[in-house]
Formats: C-alpha cells, structure tokens, sequence
C-alpha cells in the first residue's frame, strides 16, 4: 500500500523574492561589491549603483 506524501519544501524561493531590485534593471540583486565610496557593482546584472541604493528595509 503506496504512502504519498505531497507536502515539498521549497527553500531559496522565499529567499529570492525577499532580494533587492536593481535601481538600474529591476533584476533582483543577490550581491553588492563595493568598488569605491561613491559606486558599487550589482551581481549578477553587472549595474552600476549607487552604495546603499538597494537597502530593503
Ligand atoms: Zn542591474
């Protein structure tokens, strides 16, 4: 007698919603690397933003 289990976790989706959007692209921003005080690089679109620009709070 077959037992199904339905129930999935997803992990990483509700993480992946939760990003950023780049001011530049709209693409959900998963790292920031400060190149200098007055510009960073948003990965993985590769923009040019502002440091702070993306603060989610
Ligand atoms: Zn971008």
């Amino acid at each position: 007698m077959p037992v199904e289990t339905s129930e999935e976790r997803e992990v990483g989706d509700a993480d992946a919603s939760s990003f950023p959007r780049c001011v530049s692209c709209g693409t959900p921003v998963t790292i920031v690397t400060v190149t200098d005080p007055l510009e960073a690089v948003a990965s993985p679109c590769g923009c040019r933003i502002a440091p702070g620009a993306l603060e989610s709070d």
